[in-house]
């Protein structure tokens, strides 16, 4: 017999239900399992996914997988990228290096959002998610809230909405994400590394576009490139190409191992929750991945969440959580616009001036210092809940 599609009244069947199991709803339902919070996840995916968007994990974000006694398993499986080597126009402009950075974890792990996705999952345990499940309505009422899919209509405490970028919890709930489409395009690919380049990532800034290529864990290695359009499908060879004409380097067609094409959008919805119902992640705000901060953005929501979620009444710290994690991702948001624009600049004056620029940067060594910090998200604002000053983590009345 199905389960009935109706709204149960009294006793909640859970605390909290997640919509999305993506890389930060897994991640909020590990720390919720931690604090023994009955919770659901719900996902709409009956496979695992076979893309490998985010691959960049900071620092802060280690830390928080600390908490639940997995940064170790994530580092062995992952690459330690402890370099960034900057190219212009002609020739090695610098180094970014994340060598000196003030925190335990001096590097940035390199590891496909599809294994961060297995890991989260695996801890949490099968019986918490449901696959193949798509929440098609929300409704809130004084106590609880009823979340309906295809299948069965079930009540929670709260409802959280990490259902991504185009949520449709976002939607149902009338939250409006002002959304900016950048006028620059990238296409990607992971290939077969026979680079040399070995555990260090490489930048390179020309006349023609950008040039990214970052190491990936079993002899892979990510290249990114600038294009001309946003291209639904990147013809095969278009990546290879590409970077020979930009870089010299001959990265054949035949070690690539898949491809795709992205256009960076940004958006920070004003409020992060209405009543009972919450955005984290990539409900909440958007980035351009070109500087690798959405997921560890979105885990820092989760930490800050999970935190929250375990008080008498939540509702009182959701001021809070609106205040601290709207300001760390606009400072993200802020931050990639930034570097995507100096890295994306074309033709052959602006080369020239960025060359001198990140020569001469990159030569002093405070400064080169503080951008490793910088890119390793040392420097956001209240990066994990132990950045926020506990004076101001006040309850409010409502
Ligand atoms: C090319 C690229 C490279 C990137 N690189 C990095 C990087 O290096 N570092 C970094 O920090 N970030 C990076 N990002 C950003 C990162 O991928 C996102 O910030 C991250 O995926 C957000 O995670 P999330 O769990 O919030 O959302 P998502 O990953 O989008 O997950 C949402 C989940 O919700 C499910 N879902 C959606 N609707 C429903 C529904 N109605 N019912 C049930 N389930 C639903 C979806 O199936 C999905 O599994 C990159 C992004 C791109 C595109």
């Amino acid at each position: 017999m199905r389960p009935s599609t109706a709204c149960p009244a009294g006793t909640t069947d859970y605390d909290v239900i997640i919509v999305g199991g993506g890389p930060v709803g897994l991640l909020l339902a590990c720390l919720l399992k931690q604090q023994g919070l009955r919770l659901r996840v719900l996902e709409r995916r009956a496979e695992p996914i076979a893309y490998s968007a985010a691959i960049g994990i900071t620092p802060p974000s280690l830390q928080i997988l600390d908490k639940l006694g997995l940064a170790a398993e994530f580092v062995a499986r992952g690459v330690q990228v402890r370099d960034c080597l900057v190219h212009g126009q002609r020739g090695q402009l610098g180094c970014v290096s994340f060598r000196e950075i003030p925190d335990a974890y001096r590097f940035i792990l390199s590891l496909p959002q599809a294994t961060t996705i297995a890991i989260l999952q695996k801890h949490l345990g099968q019986e918490h998610v449901e696959s193949g499940c798509e929440v098609r309505e929300v409704r809130q009422f004084d106590q609880h809230c009823c979340v309906k899919t295809d299948e069965h209509a079930l009540t929670a405490r709260f409802v959280i909405a990490c259902d991504g970028s185009r949520s449709r919890l976002r939607e149902l709930i009338g939250m409006r994400a002002p959304v900016h489409v950048y006028d620059c395009h990238f296409a990607m690919g992971d290939f077969t590394d026979r680079s040399g380049f070995g555990e260090e990532a490489h930048l390179f800034f020309t006349e023609a576009g950008a040039v990214e290529s970052f190491p990936l864990p079993g002899g892979q290695r990510r290249w990114i490139v600038q294009t001309e359009t946003h291209l639904d499908h990147p013809p095969r060879g278009l990546v290879s190409e590409l970077i020979k004409k930009r870089t010299g380097l001959d990265i054949p067609a035949a070690d690539q191992l898949s491809e795709s094409a992205f256009t960076p959008r940004k958006f920070n919805c004003a409020r992060y929750d209405e009543g009972r119902i919450i955005l984290c992640g990539d409900a909440a705000h958007v980035m351009s991945p070109i500087g690798g901060q959405g997921m560890n953005t979105g885990f820092a929501d989760a930490e800050f969440l999970a935190a929250i979620l375990c008080q008498a009444d939540p509702r009182k710290w959701l001021p809070a959580y609106n205040h601290f994690r709207r300001k760390a991702a606009q400072t993200a948001i802020i931050r990639a616009e930034w570097g995507m624009w100096l890295g994306t600049r074309r033709g052959k004056a602006p080369s020239l001036l960025r060359d001198v620029l990140l020569k001469f940067l990159l030569r002093q060594k405070p400064v080169a210092r503080h951008m490793g910090s910088f890119y390793a998200m040392l420097t956001i604002p209240f990066n994990t809940l132990k950045q926020v000053p506990l004076t101001s983590l006040q309850p409010r009345q409502i």
